[in-house]
C-alpha cells in the first residue's frame, strides 16, 4: 500500500436492486487515518455501502478504490485483498468454534505462524477488549456484551507478516443499536481504542447521536440514493440543513419521508 493514498475513493458508485437505485452515483473520499460516520434513515443504503467496501457485493456501476487499488472482484476472488475489517451489528461469531478459533482463524491461514504465537496474539487482543480466560469457551457461553467484545478483538488482530505496512480500514455497522447509553459509551470507547491501536481509518454507520459524535470527525448524510449533506462533526452538531436538522431532532416534518408502500 502506498502511504499517501486515500483509504477509500469512489467515483459514481451505484447499485440497483431490480429497478430501484439504492445508491445513485456516490462520490466520496476517506483519507488515510480519517474517521467518517455515514448516517441516514433505515433502508437508505448504509449497510450496502459497507458491504461493497468489504467486498461482499459488487456495485452495479462506478469505481471503487481502496488504498489506491481499483476493486473489481469480490474479496474472496482477490489475490491481494486490502486490509478491510467489518464489524457487524451482531457479533457474527461462528457458534461451533472456540473464542480462540473465532479470533485467530485468519492467522491460521499463514502457515509460518506457530500455534503458540497465534495463541499469544489472540490472548493479547482479548485482553485489549477486557476479556480474560475465555479462549476455550464457545460463543454461547458468553454474554451478548462479551460476544460483541470478541468481535472487536477479531478486528484488532493483525498478521504483521502480511500487513506490516498497512493501516486497515475498519467498518462498523450500527455498533450500538439497541444498547443502553452506558453500554453504548463502552462500545464507542472500544471503537476509538481499536482504531488507535491498529492506526486505521474507520467508517461507522449509525443513527445513535452519541456514537456519531464520539467516534467520527466527519459525517455524510445518505438519503434517496444520494449524499445530501457532508461536513465535519462540529458542523453536524450545529447545522440547520433540513436533512441534518430533521435527523438530529427526529422530526416528522422535513425532506425525509417514508416511501409510499
Ligand atoms: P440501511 O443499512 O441504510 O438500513 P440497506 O443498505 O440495508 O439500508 O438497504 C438499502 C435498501 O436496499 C433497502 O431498501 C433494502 O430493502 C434494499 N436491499 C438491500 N439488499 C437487498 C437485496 N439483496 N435485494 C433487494 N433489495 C435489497
Ligand atoms: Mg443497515
Amino acid at each position: 500500500m502506498k502511504k499517501s493514498e486515500p483509504a477509500v475513493e469512489t467515483k459514481n458508485l451505484s447499485i440497483s436492486w431490480g429497478n430501484v437505485n439504492v445508491l445513485n452515483q456516490l462520490n466520496f473520499k476517506l483519507n488515510d487515518g480519517e474517521k467518517l460516520a455515514i448516517v441516514g434513515p433505515s433502508g437508505s443504503g448504509k449497510s450496502t455501502i459497507l458491504k461493497i467496501l468489504a467486498g461482499l457485493i459488487l456495485p452495479t456501476n462506478g469505481e471503487l478504490r481502496i488504498f489506491g487499488e481499483k476493486q473489481t472482484y469480490l474479496r474472496l476472488d482477490q489475490n491481494n485483498p486490502p486490509d478491510v475489517r467489518l464489524v457487524f451489528q451482531n457479533p457474527a461469531l461462528l457458534g461451533s468454534l472456540t473464542i480462540e478459533e473465532n479470533v485467530g482463524f485468519l492467522l491460521k491461514k499463514n502457515k509460518k505462524l506457530s500455534k503458540k504465537l497465534i495463541h499469544k496474539m489472540v490472548r493479547d487482543c482479548l485482553a485489549e477488549v477486557g476479556l480474560f480466560n475465555v479462549e476455550n469457551k464457545l460463543p454461547n457461553e458468553l454474554s451478548g456484551g462479551m460476544q460483541k467484545r470478541v468481535s472487536f478483538a477479531r478486528a484488532l488482530i493483525t498478521d504483521q507478516s502480511l500487513h506490516a505496512e498497512t493501516r486497515p480500514l475498519l467498518l462498523f455497522d450500527e455498533p450500538t443499536a439497541g444498547l443502553d447509553p452506558i453500554a453504548s459509551s463502552r462500545i464507542e470507547d472500544l471503537i476509538n481504542k481499536t482504531n488507535d491501536k491498529v492506526k486505521g481509518s474507520s467508517i461507522v454507520v449509525s443513527h445513535v447521536l452519541s456514537t456519531i459524535e464520539r467516534t467520527s470527525d466527519k459525517v455524510l448524510m445518505l438519503y434517496g440514493g444520494k449524499f445530501r449533506w457532508a461536513g465535519s462533526i462540529n458542523e453536524f452538531k450545529e447545522s440547520n440543513d433540513p436533512y441534518v436538522f430533521q435527523f438530529r431532532h427526529g422530526k416528522l416534518d422535513g425532506p425525509m419521508q417514508p416511501k409510499d408502500i
